[in-house]
């Protein structure tokens, strides 16, 4: 009984820290009269219960190299710090890289850097990282093809997106949301929809409704497409026109009509069908078919 007292008062007090150092951080912002910028997508999550979901989700633990894509005021950075696990912080605002050093920059196991995510050079990483990120969502698809082209150095990505983004990625073929993007991450990692977010969780709160996928990397795809490039090319033909049939959509990488009219003896694809109902070792397929006219 005395022992159930105490867990439950610990967990009182802990929440209670983490909810202060949470209002401390917004205080600053006012204090510093810093407005968060709308451009940057900043919409801070502030739920200890959520960042505690976050950091679960992706499983870090001691020893783990995470890169945290946009910290912030900190709320993620501190929850996964907890964990023991070593961070590599890339934040764009430059208002908010002195309050991130106050707090962290005098742990050897955090480094800050000062940069845009979308330029940062993620080929000298080192080793095999996690990516955990409350992703600015006007970035999070540029990102996420940046974390996708670099996926040998990371085992998984645990990210918070705009639900319908989240949504799109994990797609099975036949529906409307099956596209561009479900094809170009599943080839090289398998999605999970972790839970959703409510917008009264972050300050500000956004008007779009918010959830966290994890990807874990493929070591190898199932369907190697052999040429990339051009695994990228049909993709993004096929479904530039995604109400066309795919003998129209496809027109536009030039085959000529022999090879296009031996697609379907070489690969049992139709170019009848329309993108959305090709699975992604289809796509494969179809590449490796074009790739070797
Ligand atoms: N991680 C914090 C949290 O969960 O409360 C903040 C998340 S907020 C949605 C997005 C963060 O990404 C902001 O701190 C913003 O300044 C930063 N950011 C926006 N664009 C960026 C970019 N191109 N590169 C790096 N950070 C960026």
């Amino acid at each position: 009984m005395q022992c159930i007292f105490i867990v439950l008062v610990s967990v009182f007090i802990s929440v209670h820290l983490w909810l202060l150092a949470v209002y401390i951080n917004i205080a600053f912002l006012i204090i510093m009269h810093i407005q968060p910028k709308k451009s940057l997508g900043q919409n801070f999550l502030k739920d200890p219960h959520y960042l505690g979901k976050i950091v679960e989700a992706a499983q870090i633990g001691p020893g783990d190299q995470v890169l945290e894509i946009g910290p912030g005021l900190g709320h993620l950075t501190r929850a996964l710090a907890e964990t023991g696990c070593t961070l590599l912080l890339l934040e764009l605002d430059d208002r908010l890289i002195p309050r991130l050093r106050e707090e962290f920059g005098s742990r050897s196991t955090v480094q800050i850097v000062h940069t845009d995510a979308l330029e940062f050079d993620y080929s000298g990483l080192t080793g095999t990282w996690k990516a955990v990120a409350n992703l600015p969502y006007y970035i999070s698809t540029a990102i996420i093809q940046r974390l996708i082209a670099q996926r040998s150095r990371f085992t998984t990505l645990t990210l918070m997106l705009q639900k319908e983004v989240a949504e799109r990625i994990a797609a099975d073929p036949g529906g409307k949301e099956y596209g561009f993007l479900s094809v170009l991450v599943q080839y090289a990692a398998v999605p999970r929809l972790e839970f959703s977010v409510p917008a009264g969780a972050f300050t500000p709160q956004p008007k779009v409704d918010s959830t966290v996928l994890t990807l874990t990397m493929r070591e190898r795809p199932v369907t190697v497409a052999n040429d990339e490039a051009l695994f990228l090319r049909v993709i993004k033909a096929a479904f530039s026109q995604r109400r066309k049939t795919l003998r129209n959509s496809l027109g536009q990488l030039g085959y000529s009509r022999d090879v296009m009219n031996d697609v379907m003896s070489n690969t049992g694809i139709d170019l009848r069908r329309r993108a959305e109902t090709l699975s992604v070792d289809e796509f494969c397929g179809l590449t490796n078919y074009f790739g070797g006219k």
